[in-house]
């Protein structure tokens, strides 16, 4: 029987599932799952949709029915449980819960699913924490501090030290510390609530709430309202509806429109010099004069706006002089090119 472990990354938005071949001091570590926090806002209302709630009460009459049997049938279970795996295999929620069913079953319990979890679930979800998850969260956190006193004052007795300097406590929980971090991990195998209870508690430190995304429709945490969620079709719309938002402004700008004007037709002039071939060292010579007036014509335009002067026909006049320099400049370039040949 495998151990399965989880840890919560505020930072990345992420919790990842990681499975123990065995709590012996050659254990093997393996990444069972991962996933974000906004798949666990897709995995609730998967769950509110009722499907996966249909789904996991028929695994629970299945189980149900094997509850209280003799040693002799535990194959039955054996089989039973390897094929839920298989066929729930994608859907790591199903696989926690269908650990928690079996433990519940070698338990021997009364109640295998306390399916009260999809409710904490749920208040965590809409920002609506009860009080009851409150003081569950409350005595998680106590659970915790009393889970690292007890690594303080570490002994032979309550932990085993593995090489890499691992921690397994007695209460389930495993230290690992390297030379970047130390992290928690912590135990799956009996409930899922920890999952619950640390996560939504991660909502709170990072100060997470529920958003919708204008594109997509779908819910996801962020500290503010950013518009659009992290799926890359979404990033893609707001940065396009970001750009046509820019260009709006410039335009809105009569100040910048007047030096976006001159700075196209400078650009415009060079194009035309590239196009009939002049030499790149002659393009070079236009291209200081041009970022010479462009600079001018910039610092003139901005004496205006700085005072929010209206434009008027001394500065219409003083851009027309840069214009016909830079037109001259150009003239004589091209003519040149044309007496070469
Ligand atoms: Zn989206």
């Amino acid at each position: 029987m495998s151990d399965l472990f989880f840890t919560v990354d505020v930072f990345k938005k992420e919790i990842s599932i990681f499975r123990f071949s065995s709590l012996t001091v050659h254990h093997e570590k393996t990444l069972a799952s991962k996933f974000t926090f906004d798949d666990m806002i897709y995995m609730s209302e998967d769950y509110v949709k009722g499907e996966y709630q249909q789904k996991m009460q028929e695994i629970c009459n299945l189980m149900l029915k094997y509850v209280g049997i003799e040693k002799s049938k535990n194959e039955k279970i054996m089989d039973m449980k390897a094929r839920l795996e298989s066929e729930f295999g994608g859907n790591v929620l199903a696989i926690i819960c269908l650990s928690i069913l079996f433990r519940t079953y070698q338990a021997q319990r009364d109640h295998l699913v306390h399916l009260d979890i999809f409710k904490s679930f749920k208040d965590g979800l809409t920002n609506k924490i009860t009080l009851e998850s409150k003081s569950k969260i409350e005595n998680k956190f106590k659970e915790l501090t009393k889970a690292m006193e007890t690594l303080i004052k570490c002994s032979e007795n309550t932990f085993q030290q593995i090489p890499e300097s691992t921690f397994i406590s007695d209460n389930g929980y495993i230290f690992e510390c390297n030379k970047r971090q130390v992290s928690l991990l912590y135990s799956l195998n009996e409930s899922i609530d920890p999952l619950i209870h640390i996560f939504i508690a991660n909502l709170f430190i990072g100060n997470l709430k529920v958003f919708t995304c204008k594109s997509c429709r779908k819910r996801y945490f962020s500290n503010a309202d950013v518009g659009y969620c992290p799926a890359i079709k979404c990033q893609e719309v707001k940065d396009k509806e970001l750009r046509k938002k820019n260009r709006m402004n410039r335009k809105k700008n009569e100040y910048t429109n007047l030096s976006d004007t001159f700075s196209n037709y400078t650009r415009q002039l060079k194009y035309k010099l590239t196009l009939i071939g002049v030499p790149e060292d002659v393009i070079a010579v236009y291209d200081a004069e041009k970022s010479s007036c462009l600079y001018n014509v910039k610092m003139q335009i901005s004496t205006y706006q700085d005072c929010e002067r209206p434009i008027d026909d001394d500065l219409i006049r003083y851009i027309e002089e840069q214009k016909g320099h830079i037109k001259a400049l150009y003239d004589s370039l091209s003519k040149q090119k044309g007496t070469e040949q």
